[in-house]
């Protein structure tokens, strides 16, 4: 009843006999919904505006004519019928005449009851005799997840307005004439060659069958989901049938609400649902809708797994075992088990847990607790984050535990703990609606954040908010900004120097925030002095007057909003760009208020989480620092032991560790450092250089290859654990489906192998974990799994009964001061540039489809058969150039290796540059990478090193 607030007083009608009080502009359909009465209609998705296309709402207010209910605004003292023989006689007629025209059979995998027919049945509707059947109408199969049986549309437009308003894809339409009339994708094509992003969003709302889903129970080899499940995507069973439960999407950092409905009988999802949530009002995209048969795949460890003696040997490589490990590695997507299990053989988790925790302990004794490093997950829940830092700490005695995040958004984190003092998000996503200006900066967030992208899609639709995109690929948010930017890669700094140079220069600054909240102005106002935008444009591509533009747009603002992603943060500039960004924000008073706000997007599900749970080198949980002896003693307390007063090695110092021999044990819970650290090459030495590793994870890896000792773990479905999102909301992901064979809670694992080396943990459940979290953690003071519900909180929560604290450092930052800090930088150019010996500037990413290294994504079946193998973009224009087409098969190589994989002509990028996804083993974008670190955040610089591009000889 979204606009039922606006008005003042309440309107009082009688429904069926019921009295009723509801807002002004509520209609007589929002009226009935508040006294538990359900008027049936086809037409009308309550989150939008109705459109009274079906008329099957019909009810009798008492006037000639019955009326739509759905469009009709209820009034003061009106008596509304919703059934009688009249009533009931129009709605069997209108229901006649749509079943005339409809097949026989369901065509499709309808997992919601069809709407149509379940009205047909309640009014005894058949077929209307006389009306012309069946006019042909094709089934379009063109899509891997969704099937179309025009034949079953009624034209209700639920589909098209889903696609056009809820997700903002402006995919579907109508096409055709008179009886011809159909849905459409694009200019008529098949679903799955339009540019539908397979969110799924119109076969949750179509009525009917006209969309239904295509079984993604069938895993590859998994087998189909048995009893209830398999008669549902038979399209006989009903979904009442299933178990349903309410968790969240293990992919991105938006933290989705979703509801997994599932088959006891198989242990298998049958289907996904986004939840009504403030997150994501039900929204999901592809990932989160179908990409949760991973679970299931056949190559799921199953068993703990102890590497043989004979196996491929340990420790420095010798050229002639480099040489055939490099041939072992040949191109062909997933790890080849057949290859790798043989050097391996099956243990009991008892041998298993001894083995690992012998030879950890063993190091440690030995060459002491910095020859050891653990690196967590931001896939793992807050609990399991706790629990393996805590271990690394505790049990192996050093600070040498880090994770992904370092490759994330380590230099953004940096920079705000630096200016503001926290490293948390000011504001959530969804406050983008209140901002006269966004800022979407290195995102490409309709890939990369689908479901945030929407709320930002939807403000811009709304005329409410003006987007700036800056970013070197023309993405799809490119075509909602109002500016659109398209940088030269590397130059962020000089950028947005010249806006604030313009911005002081045009007096567009909040002179009272300046003087009130901050510290540090002068030096920034004479640093940007020397960036005026003609100075700038020379350095980054962009016109002066363009750059002038923008700044003035975004000036003029009374709330901006910034969100930044990796083309800020995976840098070794990342630190400057989030300092400048960080400045522009505090120069002009956009933080603290609603519609303001610094954001940047975290990447995965639980990054915030496993950050806030101290999965850090330099920091406890909730960032308390291990240099401070206070702290150090409040932890030393609470887990009963001394602990290491140095900060530890960071993600790529610890591999470099590896490399020199220093670092010798490692425990690796769910990461992937073979395929997301940068060079490759390098890792890949330092992995076979450790004296002992031990890998906890759900698949083989290309990492696990290396272990030791490989511990089966579980997915977030077979789990319980707390997972915080990129706005702070912690929610609570519920155990969905039983794990295989003998895998195991990760939470478990580690209390076993922490107690195997002699630092005994044990806990009752993940609850327990969090409760000992939350008391060490203050920002999570008070939450518990039980008062977190369904849709979780918002770090900080004072008042319980609230929702938690949506918008940060309203009145004071978390500094010594209480003010905000300019930090100003200096433009410096790229560690590596193009030259004549490799002209191309490389920028790595994600595509929409997959996550970051693939293990689960590339293992989910829709998702796979969307985007099943890796492609490099380049710009037609420098295609022609060397000679290539579009499908060629090319070498990419840098300094530090090469790849081969298949060409696509794109004019995304710009000239000069190429992008390639980094999800993909058989053409591992880090083997191109390179590893210099931001000084400040120790994050590789992902988005930039120079390549050279050629034809391909072999395949
Ligand atoms: Fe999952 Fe992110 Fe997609 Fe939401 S936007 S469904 S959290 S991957």
């Amino acid at each position: 009843m979204s606009d039922m607030a606006a008005g003042n007083g309440t309107i009082g009608l009688t429904i069926d006999g019921r009295a009723v009080e509801v807002p002004p502009g509520a209609t007589i359909w929002e009226a009935a919904r508040e006294v538990g009465i359900d008027i049936p209609v086809l037409c009308h998705d309550p989150r939008l505006p109705p459109v009274g296309v079906c008329r099957v709402c019909l009810v009798d207010t008492g006037e000639k004519k019955l009326t739509a209910s759905c469009m009709r605004e209820a009034a003061e003292g009106m008596d509304v019928r919703t059934r009688s023989d009249r009533i009931d006689a129009a709605r069997k007629g209108l229901v006649e005449l749509l079943l005339s025209d409809y097949p026989t059979a369901c065509t499709g995998a309808k997992t919601r009851d069809d709407e149509l027919l379940a009205l047909a049945r309640e009014y005894g509707a058949v077929a209307m005799a006389g009306i012309p059947a069946g006019n042909g109408r094709p089934i379009d199969s063109s899509s891997p997840v969704i099937r179309v049986d025009h034949q079953a549309c009624i034209l209700c437009d639920r589909c098209i307005r889903a696609c056009d308003d809820v997700q903002v894809n402006n995919v579907i339409g109508r096409t055709g004439k008179g009886y011809e009339t159909r849905i459409g994708f694009d200019l008529d094509d098949p679903m799955g060659a339009s540019t539908c992003v397979s969110c799924g969003e119109c076969e949750k709302v179509c009525p009917t069958g006209a969309l239904t889903l295509v079984d993604q129970s069938q895993a590859a080899g998994a087998g189909t989901a048995a009893g209830v499940g398999s008669s549902l995507m038979a399209g006989t069973g009903t979904r009442s049938a299933l178990k349903q439960v309410d968790s969240v999407c293990p992919y991105c950092g938006v933290g989705c609400a979703l509801t997994y409905w599932v088959d006891e009988a198989s242990n298998r999802v049958v289907c996904a649902d986004g939840r009504e949530s403030v997150v994501n009002e039900e929204r999901l995209c592809v990932k989160g809708r179908y990409g949760f048969d991973y679970a299931y795949h056949p190559q799921r460890l199953t068993v703990p797994l102890i590497r043989k003696e004979t196996a491929y040997p340990k420790g420095p490589l010798s050229p002639e075992v480099e040489e055939s490990d490099r041939r072992r590695r040949k191109p062909g997507g997933l790890v080849d088990y057949d290859d790798v299990l043989p050097h391996f053989r099956e243990a009991s988790w008892e041998e298993a847990i001894e083995l690992a925790g012998r030879r950890l302990r063993e190091i440690k004794d030995r060459n002491g607790p910095a020859a050891m490093a653990g690196f967590g997950s931001a896939k793992c829940s807050n609990e399991e984050a706790y629990l393996f830092q805590k271990l690394i700490r505790a049990g192996f005695g050093t600070n040498n535990i880090d994770h992904c995040t370092r490759l994330c958004h380590a230099s953004s984190v940096a920079a705000l703990l630096e200016t503001i003092g926290s490293g948390a998000v000011t504001n959530v996503f969804g406050d983008v609606k209140n901002a006269d200006v966004a800022l979407i900066i290195g995102s490409n967030t309709t890939e990369n954040h689908p479901v945030a992208a929407t709320f930002m899609k939807q403000a811009a639709k709304s005329g409410r908010t003006k987007l700036i995109v800056v970013e070197p690929r023309h993405i799809e948010m490119a075509d909602h900004a109002e500016v659109f930017l398209r940088i030269r890669p590397g130059t962020d700094v000089a950028m947005y120097n010249a806006w604030m140079h313009v911005l002081i220069e045009e007096d567009l600054i909040d002179h009272d925030f300046i003087a009130d909240r901050t510290e540090g102005f002068a030096a920034l106002e004479e640093l940007v002095a020397a960036y005026p935008p003609e100075v700038a444009a020379e350095i980054c591509g962009i016109d002066a007057d363009e750059i002038r533009r923008a700044a003035r747009l975004f000036g003029g603002a009374d709330a901006a909003m910034v969100f930044w992603g990796m083309g800020i943060a995976q840098s070794t500039h990342g630190t400057d760009n989030a300092r400048c960004l960080i400045s522009l924000m505090l120069m002009t008073g956009n933080v603290g208020r609603p519609g303001t706000g610094l954001h940047p997007l975290r990447g995965q599900n639980n990054v915030q989480g496993a950050s806030d749970a101290g999965l850090i080198p330099i920091v406890y949980p909730d960032y308390q620092k291990v240099g401070d002896p206070e702290v150090r003693a409040k932890f030393e307390a609470a887990w009963d032991t001394e602990l290491d007063p140095e900060a530890g090695l960071t993600v790529v110092e610890i591999m470099d560790g590896a490399l020199k021999g220093e670092i010798l044990g490692m425990y690796m819970m769910g990461e992937n450092p073979f395929l997301s650290d940068p060079n490759v090459n390098k890792v890949r030495k330092a992995l076979a250089n450790l004296e002992f590793l031990v890998v906890q994870d759900i698949f083989l890896t290309e990492t696990a290859e290396f272990a030791d000792v490989i511990l089966p773990a579980t997915t977030h479905l077979e789990k319980t654990g707390t997972y915080t999102n990129s706005d702070r909301r912690v929610q609570v992901g519920r155990k969905t489906l039983n794990p295989p064979g003998q895998a195991r809670e990760d939470w478990r694992i580690v209390c076993d192998l922490s107690t195997a080396l002699g630092y005994p943990m044990s806990y009752e459940s993940p609850a327990d974990v969090f409760a000992e979290f939350t008391s060490l953690a203050p920002s999570y003071g008070g939450l518990t799994h039980d008062n977190l519900g369904l849709t979780g909180k918002l770090w900080p929560c004072p008042d319980l009964e609230s929702d938690g604290t949506q918008v940060l450092f309203g009145d004071r930052f978390p500094t010594p001061s209480g003010r905000g800090r300019f930090v100003p930088a200096e433009y410096t150019p790229a560690k590596e540039s193009p030259d004549d010996e490799y002209p191309f500037i490389l920028n790595t990413g994600r595509l929409l489809e997959h996550w970051h290294t693939g293990t689960m994504t590339r293992r989910a079946r829709a998702l796979h058969a969307i985007q099943p193998e890796p492609r490099v973009e380049i710009h037609p224009a420098d295609m022609d150039r060397l000679g290539l087409v579009d499908g060629a098969w090319v070498r990419v190589e840098s300094r530090r290796g090469s790849i081969a994989l298949t060409a696509e002509s794109s004019e995304r990028v710009n000239q000069g540059s190429v992008f390639i996804p980094f999800h993909f083993r058989e053409a591992a974008a880090n083997v191109l990478t390179l590893d210099a670190l931001d000084p400040y955040g120790k994050i590789p610089g992902f988005k930039f090193c120079a390549v050279r591009v050629s034809a391909a000889a072999d395949s």
